[in-house]
This record gives structure tokens, sequence and C-alpha cells, in this order.
């Protein structure tokens, strides 16, 4: 057992690929898996949801929204998706240098000072002014290509983008210039997941205009994952979807029969007997109410586990739900084991996130317990966990 225990620990990521999951994992306090067959699955429901003819941005900004930006986005890429988008250019940089050959996007500010690098990366920008534009057009002339520009038209967001008048005179004047392709006209959905979604229709009248003023942009795209599914009439030809690939469905929104992607587990690191009267963790916020068997999770806020999960959360252990006692530190917290049948042992599979035992604990149950959205508690589980991303259980990268 030693012998095995010691054989994946610091072992290079080459070594675990093909190896199974339960090997790859045997001693490894805490980890996140990535389901690459429920990626490509959701990938195929979106799909077949929106038709053949709409084109598919994954969105895989903030690290594939915490799942790991390049086994994602290779896994999309080999099954098909038309393109990427991200929020910001470094983002796009990092695709390329993993080989992503798809055209990607990006969402948001770009610095004109970064022209030469996104063309150099033959990476899309959204134009947000004449500077970039300028700087985009002399880069793209000097690298002897055209370089892909989208112009985003702020319809009510208030967030990035430029009022409608303001996005028909920058598309004119991208067009004028040499080495410049106006390649789309884009807006962002302020309400898409809301109960009440109407203002999506005022929105979409104001890009409708925007069109009309340019019927020369041959693309368009409005709709996230929740308008994507909630409102065929903004789908155009291009969606950008990413809560969806992840397999979590936005509120108010039909599920196509998405499946979660990601799972957190750990292995237990201590089992003990906390007596009647005591307390446990930083401040004592729980005190055993009689001797308690009591488990020790390794995974704190500092891996993006929210603190304010003490005494509220729950963790999947032997197939059942154990209660989070005491505050949650930085690296561990603790859960009572009492209710278990059986008593487990150090190194017993823990699962914070994901399914054990035909029970599960989704990123929704976790998002309402934190007073968040589910995009949030994916998104902030930080990089000490590490991504081991497998096909039916057998691992395809450690990252
Ligand atoms: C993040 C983002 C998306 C993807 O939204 P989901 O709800 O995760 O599908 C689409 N468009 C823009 C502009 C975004 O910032």
């Amino acid at each position: 057992m030693l012998e095995r225990y010691a054989s994946n620990v610091g072992n290079s990521a080459a070594t675990l690929q093909g190896m199974s999951l339960a090997d790859a994992t045997l001693a490894r306090n805490a980890w996140i898996e990535i389901d690459l067959a429920a990626l490509e699955a959701n990938l195929a429901a979106m799909r077949r949801a929106v038709g053949p003819t709409v084109e598919l941005f994954a969105v895989v900004k903030a690290n594939a929204y915490g799942h790991g930006a390049a086994p994602v986005s290779r896994t999309l890429e080999q099954a098909g998706v038309d393109r990427f988008a991200v929020a910001w250019l470094d983002e796009a940089l990092a695709l390329r240098e993993a080989g992503i050959t798809r055209p990607i996007l990006v969402l948001e500010h770009t610095f004109p000072a970064s022209a030469q690098a996104a063309v150099a990366s033959n990476v899309d920008c959204t134009v947000h002014s004449r500077e970039l534009a300028l700087a985009l057009s002399e880069a793209a002339v000097v690298a002897g290509r055209p370089a892909n520009v989208h112009i985003k038209v702020d319809t009510g967001l208030h967030r990035f983008g430029l009022d409608a008048r303001e996005a028909i005179d920058l598309a004119r004047f991208c067009r004028a210039l040499p080495g410049l392709n106006v390649d789309a006209l884009w807006t962002h959905m302020a309400n898409a997941d809301e109960d009440d979604d109407t203002f999506s229709l005022d929105q979409l009248a104001q890009l409708q205009a925007v069109r009309d003023a340019l019927p020369w942009v041959p693309h368009c795209h409005a709709a996230n994952s929740a308008t994507a599914l909630r409102r065929p009439e903004l789908r155009f030809d291009a969606i950008r979807t990413g809560l969806a690939l992840y397999g979590l469905v936005p509120a108010n929104t039909p599920d196509p029969a998405l499946t979660p992607v990601l799972s957190l587990k750990a292995r237990l690191a201590r089992v003990h007997v906390v007596a009647a009267g005591q307390g446990v963790s930083y401040g004592h916020t729980w005190r055993a109410p009689r001797d308690t068997v009591v488990g020790l999770v390794p995974v704190g806020y500092a891996d993006g586990w929210r603190r304010s999960l003490g005494n509220r959360g729950e963790v999947l252990v032997h197939g059942r739900r154990c209660p989070i006692v005491g505050r949650v530190c930085m690296d561990q917290l603790l859960v009572d084991l009492s209710a278990l049948p059986s008593r487990p042992v150090e190194g017993d599979e823990t699962v914070l996130l994901g399914e054990q035992g035909g029970q599960r604990i989704t990123a929704d149950e976790i998002a309402t317990l934190t007073d968040t959205i589910s995009w949030e508690v994916v998104a902030a589980l930080l990089p000490r966990l590490p991504r081991i991303a497998h096909r039916a259980g057998w691992v395809s990268s450690v990252g």
C-alpha cells in the first residue's frame, strides 16, 4: 500500500496519462475531476438545441470557468466547436500557446499597444475606439494578413461597448481602413436568466437598428447560454455559450439534458472522536453535542471553498451527506461523520461537488448556500487544486 501511495504525488502529468482516476488520485489530498465526455455531450446538446445553422462560440474565459482552459478548449476544438471567446487578450494568447487554431474573440477591452500581439496570434478583438482600430489596421498591414474585428453595441447592460450611433460610426471607420475586416456586431443581455427577460427584446430592437444601418457586416451574436435556450429570436447566426457547456443550467432556463463536467473531491486526512462539549476549528463555533466522530477534509477557502460554508454546507462521505461543522479554514474543514453506518478511515474519498453513491451536491446548491450563482462557485476554484481531465475514468491530462 505504501508503495502505491508513493506512486503518484509529484509524478509528471505524462506519467499519469492513461492511468485510472482511482490510481491517479490515490495519494492526493484534494483534486478536481473534469469529465471530458460530459463536456462533449453538453456541446452536442447545445448544438441540438439551437440547430445546425447557428455557430457556437465556446466561452472559455477565467480558465474555462475554473475547469482548465487548455484541456477544455482542446476537447471542444476536436469536437468541432466553431469559435472561442475569452474576456482578455492574455487568455486568447494562452489558448494559442496551448495549440488552439480556431478563431478566438476577445470580448472585453484591449489596449492599442497590444494590437500587434493580437494580430500576430490571429486573435479577433472587440474594437471600441478609433485608436485601437488604427493600431490593428497598421499591425495587419505589416503582418500582411487581415485582422477580424467585432463591434459591441451597448444595448442596455451599460458595461463594455458603444452606443448605437458610435458603433455605426466606428464600423464605417473600420471598413475604410486597410487590413481590417468587420466580422460581426454583437451585444450582451442584461436579464438573460432573470425571471422576466423581456428587456432582452428592447435590446434586440436596438441591435436590429444597428444591423439595419450596417447590412454589409456578415455576422451577429447576442445570446449567452440562457438567452440561447430561452429566446430563439436572439440566436442570430452565432451564440456564445459558457455555463451550459460546463453542464450547469442558468436560472429560469430549460435544461437540454446537460451533465455537470466538474467534480471536487478530497480524501479524509484524519478521523477522530471529539468529546462531548469540545469545540472544533477557529472560534469553536460548533461544539460536539455528544462524543462525535469528526472527519478532516483537506479543502479550504484558499482552494476557493467559501468560508461562509462553515456550519452550513455538506460533504458526501460513503455516499451520504455529512454536515460541515465549525469554520472553514484556509486549507481544511471538518465534517460530522456520526450519522454514517460505518466509521470512515483516513484516505476515504469525499465529494464536495459532484456525485457519490447516488447523492449529488450541485454548484447551484453551493451557490444558494453562499449567496451567489453557480458561475462563481466553479470560477472561484483556485489553481492549487489540480485539474484531472478524464474520459470514462481514464486520465487524459493533469494540470
Ligand atoms: C461570460 C459571457 C458569456 C457566456 O455566458 P454564459 O451565461 O456562461 O453562457 C457570453 N457573452 C459574454 C459577453 C460574456 O461575458
